[in-house]
């Protein structure tokens, strides 16, 4: 039986190509982990317990791998996803397993295949396909794997060789689990960042209750926008203490504002008052991108925005299991004007930071390298997301390089909830970047000593550089 992880995995096919990639992976694949934005829980470094069963570990919180399913008429409480009503779902691991193994064929070609095949052999020891033939032995030895000391989490956080991972947290958050972390005597590096969506869009659920309780945990009047913008700048202080060095921003779009301040000042009295229209909300979240990005120049955090999502699409999946269930999908998206109020204020600083992401691949070429390429103030963040895959960090490569060069990017994100498949994450983008530099230096455009420096910065150097970790 073949190995599930072929070594020249993602390595072009034609042999002196295939040379350079092989000797460029060789000497980057080994690197430490630099995990600048991503969505794992804290809770696990702070409490380090064993993780639970190999369905709830790796199928019921992975939105990619339920998604897949639900489009082939698999139900969500099958799968052991949570309903929002409290009933009933599948609660046995094995049997949510197994029905995950017979359809496993259904993500030939995809990401999911190569990061889930990855864990199963690289973290797990697993050498066999996972089919409905071998899922009750995979099942059992994952789940004894998962018994022992070694693979709680501290342990493979230290396997995985990760230098530094951020999380993210909202600004109502306690982080307490970060303060367990930093009091626990750990010296995994584990930092937060900013994500202020839950109090900056008047569309998020409960924002007229959250920007209360931002007073109360602040101590700042969020009922005077003099005072909102204070109780900000104090949880970014707050954040920092626990190593932030970022912020992120979820927005629909990438509009921005600059408003003059008696009209900013108004236009939050009536979003205060609910009684802002709908375009009202739209320029308040557009002005508060751009009063981010001058808090940025004050405190120095790394800003990123990811735009572009139309988040929990269908409305009647959003009532039964709630946000974030694999109905997030892309639109297309405008930069160019959108961005201009900010950049017009702040583009020209070289002191400030701003990593720009997309889900709408048309505006690479046409809009992110061109403006990445020239103004000082904005970088690149990796293909995001839908685009997280072989192609489409190809593409991204293809896109952008010739406008913007390698170092308006930042390295790599690997933006997962799932713990284990960061390395395979992390392997993936290593490898396809070794394939983009060695068809480069294959084709003569760059000596094979800076294609190796490039490798290492891409899979290290620009990561840490750009996030300031
Ligand atoms: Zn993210």
């Amino acid at each position: 039986m073949a190995p599930l992880l072929h070594p020249d995995l993602l390595f072009p096919a034609e042999p002196s190509a295939r040379g350079i990639a092989r000797s460029l992976y060789a000497a980057v694949k080994d690197l430490p982990i630099v995990s600048p934005h991503g969505h794992t829980d804290p809770r696990w470094y702070a409490l380090n317990e064993p993780f639970p069963d190999p369905a709830r570990l790796l199928i019921v919180p992975d939105h990619y791998i339920f998604r897949m399913l639900f489009s082939q008429g698999i139900r969500l409480e099958d799968l052991g996803v949570p309903r929002a009503d409290g009933r009933e779902v599948e609660q046995d691991g094995r049997k949510i397993w197994t029905l995950f193994a017979r359809h496993y064929f259904l993500f030939r070609g995809t990401p999911t295949r190569i990061w889930f095949d990855y864990v199963l052999a690289d973290v797990f020891g697993i050498e066999t396909p996972l089919t409905e033939a071998t899922a009750d032995a995979h099942y059992d030895r994952i789940a004894e794997c998962l018994a022992s000391e070694d693979f709680r989490p501290r342990a493979l956080f230290e396997r995985f060789n990760i230098e530094v991972i951020a999380t993210t947290e909202g600004p109502l958050d306690d982080l307490r689990w970060h303060q367990m972390i930093r009091d626990s005597g750990w010296t995994g590096r584990v930092v937060t960042a900013y994500r202020p969506d839950a109090v900056v869009d008047p569309d998020f659920e409960n924002f007229s209750e959250n920007v209360d309780r931002f007073s109360e945990i602040t101590g700042c009047d969020t009922g005077s926008w003099n005072g909102y913008l204070d109780a900000h700048r104090k949880r970014r202080q707050f954040f920092k203490s626990f190593g932030a060095t970022s912020t992120d921003h979820g927005h629909p779009t990438a509009e921005t504002a600059n408003l003059s301040a008696p009209d900013a000042q108004a236009l939050f009295g009536r979003i205060r008052r609910g009684a802002g229209s709908a375009s009202d909300r739209r320029l308040f979240r557009a002005q508060m991108l751009t009063e981010m990005a001058k808090m940025s120049l004050d405190d120095g955090l790394v800003m990123q925005i990811h735009p572009g999502s139309w988040r929990n699409h269908s409305p009647s999946m959003m009532q039964t299991f709630g946000r974030d269930k694999g109905f997030d999908i892309p639109t297309s998206t405008d930069y160019v004007a959108a961005l201009k109020p900010l950049l017009d204020l702040v583009g020209t600083q070289r002191d400030l930071s701003i990593i720009l992401f997309t889900l709408d691949e048309t505006s690479y070429a046409r809009e992110l390298a061109p403006l990445a390429g020239v103004y000082p103030a904005l970088k690149l963040g990796p293909a995001w997301w839908f685009h997280d895959s072989p192609e489409g960090m190809r593409r991204f490569r293809e896109m952008t390089t010739e406008t913007a060069g390698f170092y308006n990017t930042v390295g790599f994100n690997d933006d997962t909830r799932a713990f284990p498949s960061i390395p395979a994450r992390h392997d993936v983008a290593r490898r396809v970047d070794c394939a983009f530099l060695a068809r480069l230096v294959s084709e003569h455009r760059l000596r094979e000593d800076e294609a190796h420096e490039l490798a290492q910065d891409l899979a290290y150097a620009l990561a840490k550089k750009a996030y300031r970790l």
